[in-house]
């Protein structure tokens, strides 16, 4: 039994989710276990060794004003994002005629908040606000069951919205956080992402970007976060088999024979590794199958080292191009030092099927041309050296149905629990999301 009685808890899997079901165990009297495969924490949230920079992100992360678990979670592990606007301001660039514009939300009710930016935004002229109303009106009163059936594409095009208005305004802001294309993501994510994220309030929507590296940013802190709430923490631990012994224990083995036992189990990890791990067991879940089963979408991200800086922000969207959100990671940076001639910008790819197969140096001489003729600054500037970051597994893919085949945090077997941004929690798979669902899953065990 843990501490106050509680009885013990093994969390599998050290990204947000185990990190913050963890910690709220630990704060509910467990005794709990942490275990972790890789050598930090922090999971799909995590930088690679680079010979130029010391670390670079394998992704981008980006998270919103709305997104207030994980707000809470950062606090407790005395983390702040670099850039923390107030309301959302975004730098959108023109591709066609390279015309930069800076935009901002207004400090009015909701949604009157968005005005500026609408009436605003490059190449959609005034009929965008009638438009964007009619989106607006729609979400009003909706329900998930209704439109998880639906492609966003065609619900998006039911309310009116143009050709234009859905490349050049929607999709930017979906396919970023949806990580899927309009035509195969569910109506019912996008949905939420607009009610949430941009329409709910004026601060909402407003951009937090970490000034480090992701893995400085977050391993270290949860790490001691963790041991300072009595978690015991054990970093380079691969669960590769679970069994449930005589005493009602679930056990959890590692291949060189390691293993560790506890009351009650929290599967932290991906959908599809939670899946292994019981189906090894003897269980058979079908709720956690069909989760295991989504399609998986791939990020790519285009890192530049040039001579001088060449975007007109730190945070620029090109509406209607492959360049997608751009940021100057070195205007973001909170670090000091470094080679004071080298400066870096990320390309952020999401939902890049079409990228992530294409060779290094071809990836970087398309998107490197793209930025020349979009940033006036890069035509003057040196490409001293560039690289590329895939994750072929990002997130799931919320496609059409999705909503329904993600599972709550109570899996089909006694004492198991489940935690993970593919679990159910309305939101894609978000920091955001990895959070409430450790939350949850924390919450279900009691
Ligand atoms: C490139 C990229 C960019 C992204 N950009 C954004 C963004 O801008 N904003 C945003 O909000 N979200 C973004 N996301 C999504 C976000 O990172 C994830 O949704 C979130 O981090 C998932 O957390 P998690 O804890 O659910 O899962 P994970 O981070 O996958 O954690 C699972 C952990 O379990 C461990 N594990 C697996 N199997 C075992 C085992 N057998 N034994 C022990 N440990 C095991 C893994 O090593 C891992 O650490 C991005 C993701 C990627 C990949």
């Amino acid at each position: 039994m843990g501490r106050g009685g509680r009885g013990t808890v093994l969390v599998i899997g050290g990204g947000l989710a185990g990190v913050s079901c963890a910690l709220k165990l630990s704060d509910a009297g467990h005794q709990v276990q942490l275990i972790e495969r890789s050598g930090q924490l922090g999971g799909l949230c995590r930088s690679v060794p680079d010979p130029l920079m010391g670390r670079v992100d394998t992704g981008q992360h980006v998270y919103l004003g709305c997104c207030s678990s994980l707000e809470a979670l950062l606090g407790r592990l005395n983390v702040r994002p670099a850039l923390r606007q107030r309301r959302l301001g975004l730098q959108v660039v023109d591709r066609a005629t390279a015309v930069s514009r800076g935009l901002g939300a207004a400090p009015l009710p909701a949604p009157l908040h968005l005005l500026p930016v609408l009436g605003m935004w490059p190449g959609l002229g005034v009929s965008a606000l009638p438009a964007a109303s009619r989106v607006a009106g729609a979400l009003r009163s909706w329900s998930v069951e209704e439109l998880d059936s639906v492609p966003a594409l065609g619900w998006l095009q039911s309310l009116g919205q143009s050709p234009k208005m859905i490349a050049r305004l929607w999709d930017p802001f979906l396919v970023a956080a949806c990580n899927v294309s309009l035509e195969k993501c569910s109506a019912a994510t996008a949905a939420q992402v607009i009610a949430e994220g941009l329409l709910r309030s004026s601060q909402g929507a407003a951009l937090r970007v970490p000034g480090t590296d992701l893995t400085s940013w977050l391993s270290g802190p949860a790490e001691r976060a963790l041991r300072m709430a009595g978690v015991a923490v054990r970093l380079r631990f691969r669960a590769a088999a679970l069994r449930f012994d005589d005493e009602g224990k679930v056990v959890a083995s590692e291949a060189g024979g390691g293993s560790v036992a506890a009351d009650r189990l929290v599967l932290a990890t991906s959908a599809r590794h939670a899946h292994r791990l019981l189906e090894g067991a003897g269980v058979n879940d079908p709720a956690l199958k069909r989760a295991a089963d989504l399609p998986d979408s791939p990020i790519v991200n285009v890192h530049l080292f040039t001579d001088r800086p060449f975007l007109p922000a730190p945070v620029v969207v090109v509406p209607d191009s492959p360049l997608q959100w751009l940021f100057d990671r070195s205007a973001l940076s909170s670090e000091g030092g470094g080679d004071p001639g080298l400066f870096h910008s990320a390309i952020s790819l999401s939902a890049a099927e079409a990228w992530v197969a294409v060779a290094e140096d071809a990836l970087v001489e398309r998107m490197w041309s793209l930025c020349r003729t979009t940033f006036p600054a890069a035509a003057r500037t040196h490409l001293r050296s560039s690289r590329v970051t895939r994750e072929a597994h990002a997130t799931f893919a919320p496609v059409p149905g999705s909503a329904a085949s993600r599972p709550g945090p109570v899996s089909s077997v006694q004492g198991v629990f489940l935690a993970g941004s593919w679990t159910k929690t309305g939101w894609p798979a978000t920091m955001e999301g990895a959070v409430r669902s450790g939350n949850a899953a924390a919450a279900a065990l009691g």
